[in-house]
């Protein structure tokens, strides 16, 4: 098997993103892999849109300005510059899997928590881009059992 070229890592811009990039510098340096990162904005509107009639414009440009900050001083401290990162609005699994198409990467890397019980049952990020992927995706075990 020929190595990876292009490598997505997908960072909720928790501490764990450090931990999950780590991973995937491991498998990038073998490989010699294009290393690129992605952060995806909810819109609240997802959240709240049909029960709160309410603009939620104003404080939506502010939760996009401040995630534009903090990954970009994430990118920064890990040596990732501005061509290799980006900031999109939307489900992270959908957005997560669209900029994959994009670039074409042939590797996802995403967090996941190993969940028991109800949070199982109600799914995760990891468990979403799995589902339907058309590329290799790493699952990086995070949380509290490292
Ligand atoms: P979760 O299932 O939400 O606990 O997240 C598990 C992993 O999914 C994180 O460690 C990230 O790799 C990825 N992830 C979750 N939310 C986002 C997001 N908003 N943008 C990019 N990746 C995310």
């Amino acid at each position: 098997m020929s190595n990876y070229a292009t490598i997505l890592v997908a960072v909720d811009l928790s501490e764990d993103s450090n931990r999950i990039l780590q991973r995937a510098r491991g498998v990038a340096s073998g490989a010699a892999a294009q290393l690129h990162i992605i952060h995806v904005i909810e819109p609240l509107s997802f959240a709240y849109g049909g029960d709160i009639p309410m603009d939620f414009s104003g404080i939506q440009d502010e939760i996009y300005q401040q995630a534009t900050q903090q990954l970009k001083r994430f990118a920064e401290n890990n040596g990732v510059d501005e061509a290799h990162r980006h900031i999109v609005m939307g489900r992270p699994e959908v957005e997560i899997h669209a900029k994959a198409e994009e670039l074409a990467a042939d590797l996802i890397v995403v967090g996941s928590h190993g969940r028991h019980g109800l949070a199982l049952l109600m799914g995760s990020t990891a468990n979403g881009v799995l589902h339907g992927a058309k590329r290799d995706v790493l699952a990086v075990r995070v949380g509290q059992e490292k």
